[in-house]
């Protein structure tokens, strides 16, 4: 029996699994030294002079807009497509998410659409560009927009730990290195380029942004006498001068963490063979779409998002799934846009309609099954499930009429 195949599962070894265990037997449980050796792996890998890993990426995305002063009356420009907690983190704090549509052949914001969100919007806080699936976004186009309005970015690479982007100088930066960007946004979920379990972080090169993210991330304490306001009392004193949350990262977690950290290359090494392996695989079937990735643009392939034109083909999306679902492959897609939930609608304003690409995107795509435990053989096996069942789905009469009870 073939096993399920899911869209995206973590890789754990023994090592992985050891160092947890001694991580157990230490006296930290909670944030402690691993959780620094975490953020020094981080800050060594990305290029990035601070790393903060916190509880998960939301977490971070919470924290990274209240460092950058997003409150009540701001606006924060992100992406339609995108998970929900890229758009959440400014309504935590009373600001409102204003999406800007994407380009439909990378599937990343549009940096013409936010110039333009840009010009009709003067209370702008930050932006928040999503590598989607890993693809970096244009991060140049964005950030010339953004800096000369003295506008915060927020990169969210919760997709993209191990993108490359080349910058115009010819120089190739990694993302979360901050190049582009105020602070950058990871998380750690089983799924994403590493794992914690749960996790998170951010990286900045600014100093006074990382102090903020860390008093931050622990109730909003501070400890350093020199910041006291009531002058320096006794051994036990510390001072509040705004509430914090508890988002700190275990260092049972740091553990798995640091020895994911030093797999890192290699996933991204693997997710890469897979996505030239599919990339090949589907060039035969021109209907079948991937997502461009530009000159100048590494991605850390955390999704392989294709467009499938089940409208034309008159092959119902719903029964295409449930039929690949029968042959073990577990598909997803990413992601109903944010404008279409009932909560943006209700209490923004947005209507469906509002964003043509990101729509038309949601109605083509599906997320095929990467990771790096996947074999190759199963990549072919999947690649053939795709033709074999929309030419059955386009065959069925029962989906044919269903469609037909739809459209009526
Ligand atoms: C996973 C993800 C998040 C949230 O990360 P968690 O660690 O699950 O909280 C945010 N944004 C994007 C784009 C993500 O994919």
């Amino acid at each position: 029996m073939r096993r399920t195949i899911s869209y995206g599962r973590q890789t754990i070894d023994e090592d992985d699994i050891r160092a947890v265990i001694s991580a157990l037997r230490s006296d930290h449980l909670t944030q402690g030294p691993l959780c620094e050796e975490f953020e020094k792996a981080i800050c060594g890998y990305t290029g990035a002079r601070y790393a903060v890993a916190c509880a998960n990426g939301t977490a971070a995305l919470h924290l990274a807009c209240m460092a950058a002063g997003v409150g009540k009356g701001d606006s924060v420009i992100t992406s339609p497509v995108t998970f929900l907690a890229s758009a959440n983190c400014a309504v935590y704090l009373g600001a409102a998410p204003l999406f800007a549509d994407i380009d439909p052949l990378t599937f990343n914001i549009s940096p013409d659409e936010v110039e333009k969100k840009l010009k009709c919007n003067s209370n702008v806080k930050a932006i928040i560009p999503v590598h989607f699936a890993g693809l970096p976004a244009d991060m140049e186009a964005i950030s010339k927009a953004a800096r000369k309005r003295g506008i915060v970015i927020i990169e969210d690479a919760c997709h993209a730990l191990g993108a490359l982007l080349r910058t115009d100088n010819g120089k190739w930066t990694r993302a979360g290195d901050c190049s582009h960007s105020d602070m950058t946004v990871f998380s750690f979920h089983p799924v994403k380029s590493i794992t914690t379990g749960e996790g998170g972080a951010i990286t900045t090169n600014d100093r006074k942004l990382y102090e903020r993210l860390k008093t931050l991330r622990a109730h909003g304490v501070v400890k350093d006498p020199a910041s006291f306001v009531n002058g320096t009392q006794a051994p036990w004193y510390y001072e509040m001068h705004s509430p914090g949350f508890n988002y700190r990262l275990s260092d049972v977690q740091c553990a798995l963490g640091v020895s994911q950290m030093r797999k890192l290359d290699k996933f991204i090494e693997r997710r890469r063979d897979l996505a030239a392996l599919y990339s090949g695989l589907l060039s035969k079937y021109s209907f079948i779409k991937t997502q461009m990735v530009p000159d100048g643009r590494l991605s850390a392939f955390h999704l392989f998002p294709v467009r499938i034109p089940f409208r034309d083909m008159g092959v119902s999306k719903k029964e295409w799934f449930s039929l690949m679902d029968d042959l073990g492959i577990r598909l997803q897609v990413h992601y109903i846009p944010l404008h279409l939930q009932p909560f943006f609608q209700n209490e923004f304003g947005y209507r469906k309609g509002d964003f043509p690409a990101a729509e038309e995107l949601y109605s083509e795509e599906v997320s095929l099954p990467i990771y790096p435990l996947l074999t190759d053989e199963e990549a072919g096996f999947i690649t053939e499930a795709i033709i074999s069942t929309i030419a059955c789905a386009a065959a069925s009469p029962k989906s044919i009429a269903r469609e037909d009870r739809a459209g009526a």
